[in-house]
């Protein structure tokens, strides 16, 4: 199944290698300090020094070490808003439900126009999303929600019945689903470095290797220790996601940390490649251990990620389990071998939601559950404009209620028991339906 040549590495890295050669210099004092070199970090940088505001991004390790270079690269524009770690989408009071899904359009329309501006060449295609329904009631449910879809994010949406679904994907393995018109794929690694040296052009400077250790008031503003040396800001911002450790204790608790895992497969025979996906669409399923697929940019490997595991796990394990799973979609792929494995941790919230605000005076943005090139692209922007008092228009996910649990410190430790479940109710779920795909 390991392909010789095999890496323990995102493919995406192949294009954008995270780096920290020539870290640059802390600056002494600064208007803001963004902690986290994400896309949440840089995105708040680049709208930052876009409105005249100075500011520093400092990132503990090289810089595109977190999720966003090693993403599926599926940007929606809502669709997944609500949908927690069980697969389940939790219940919103309809108003705030169609706000909510509101922003997740204008996340869309966001990204799309940094990548336009920036002139940031990482492959954006515009092709939709199709998910597929795991069981007949997953079918209807996911009918219930088209309208509300459609009217409050205009996410062009539409049911799919399974005697049409080979117009989606070379595969029986659903039954059906819905397809998403407005959503699109990326090289997240690309985007990355685009935003990377969108940032760098403006001379913001983005310091690799200063993780940050402590964050302590002084003087109405905050003193900001580093790996480095220390920084003095008016203002700082949290965007460390699925990676948010001890200096934010209180954050620390309101985020998850999940594991996602991906393959990349070795370069298929061109007649197969165009095959799989017909429509060039990202993919993925509605079962409670949620599988997420495209093509590669270049459409020829396929981009196999999912829930293998719940948290950190080697590639010797999580690829196998992943290969499987692709072939029970595609049983073509059998004698197909993987090239790339690697993994990644997403930050999910016991509301299901992603999150702006403040926290002990502290800006932040989380929480992206599974869903954040556009989201968390669109909170920095969002979290940017408010600092520069720019914001025209309030944005649906600055809440004050960003829930925590009273048993629940920061440390996940019941994710595996959590996952080993999931895989066993969507078995059973299956099997109820009567229905094996
Ligand atoms: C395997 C995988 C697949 C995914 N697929 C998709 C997808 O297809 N579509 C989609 O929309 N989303 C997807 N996501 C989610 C998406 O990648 C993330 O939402 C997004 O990249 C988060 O960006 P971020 O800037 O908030 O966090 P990150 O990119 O994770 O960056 C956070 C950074 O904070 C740094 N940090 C932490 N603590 C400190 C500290 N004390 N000091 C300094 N720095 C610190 C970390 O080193 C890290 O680099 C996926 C995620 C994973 C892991």
């Amino acid at each position: 199944m390991f392909h010789p040549d095999f890496k323990s590495m995102p493919y995406w890295w192949e294009a954008y290698h995270p780096t920290a050669a020539d870290p640059a210099d802390l600056p002494r004092r600064v208007r803001v300090a963004i902690v986290g070199g994400g896309y949440g970090g840089l995105s708040t940088a680049l709208e930052l020094a876009r409105h005249g505001e100075e500011c520093v991004v400092l990132e503990a390790a090289e810089l595109g070490f977190g999720a966003s270079t090693r993403n599926g690269g599926g940007v929606s524009g809502g669709v997944n808003i609500g949908k927690s770690f069980s697969g389940r989408t939790l219940a919103v009071a309809p108003g705030r439900a169609a706000a909510l899904l509101a922003d997740g359009h204008d996340a869309f329309a966001v990204i799309e126009r940094i990548i336009a501006e920036e002139n940031i060449a990482c492959f954006w295609q515009k092709r939709g999303r199709f998910v597929g329904a795991w069981t007949p009631a997953h079918y209807a449910a996911q009918e219930k929600r088209i309208g509300m879809l459609n009217d409050a994010a205009q996410s062009g949406s539409y049911m799919v019945p399974r005697a049409r679904q080979r117009e989606e994907i070379a595969s029986d393995f659903y039954y059906g689903g819905m397809v998403v018109e407005r959503s699109a794929s990326l090289h997240p690694a690309l985007y990355y470095k685009g935003l990377l040296d969108a940032v760098r052009a403006r001379g913001v400077q983005v310091c690799a290797r200063a993780g940050v250790e402590r964050i302590t008031p002084r003087d109405g503003g905050w003193v900001v220790r580093t790996a480095r040396g220390e920084v003095e800001a008016d203002e700082v911002v949290i965007a460390t996601n699925g990676y948010t450790g001890d200096v934010t204790p209180a954050l620390k608790r309101r985020v998850v940390p999940l594991a996602s895992h991906i393959i990349a497969t070795e370069e298929l025979p061109e007649d197969l490649a165009r095959s799989l996906i017909p429509k060039g669409r990202t993919l993925s399923d509605t079962r409670r251990v949620l599988c997420y697929y495209r093509m590669s940019p270049d459409g020829r490997r396929v981009i196999f990620g999912g829930r293998a595991r719940f948290t950190q796990v080697s590639p010797e394990v999580s690829a196998p389990i992943l290969h499987r799973f692709m072939t029970d979609r595609f049983p073509q792929l059998r004698d197909v071998r993987v090239t790339h494995a690697w993994t990644g941790n997403v930050a999910f919230t016991l509301d299901a939601l992603p999150h702006m605000g403040r926290q002990d005076g502290m800006h932040y943005l989380l929480g992206c559950n599974g869903s954040g090139v556009a989201m968390m692209t669109y909170l920095g922007w969002q979290t940017a404009r408010k600092i520069a008092g720019v914001a025209n228009q309030d944005c649906a996910f600055d809440s004050e209620d960003f829930p925590t649990h009273p048993l629940y410190t920061g440390n996940p430790w019941f994710l595996p028991a959590i996952g080993a479940w999931y895989r066993l109710r969507d078995g059973i779920d299956r099997r109820l339906a009567g229905w094996g795909g």
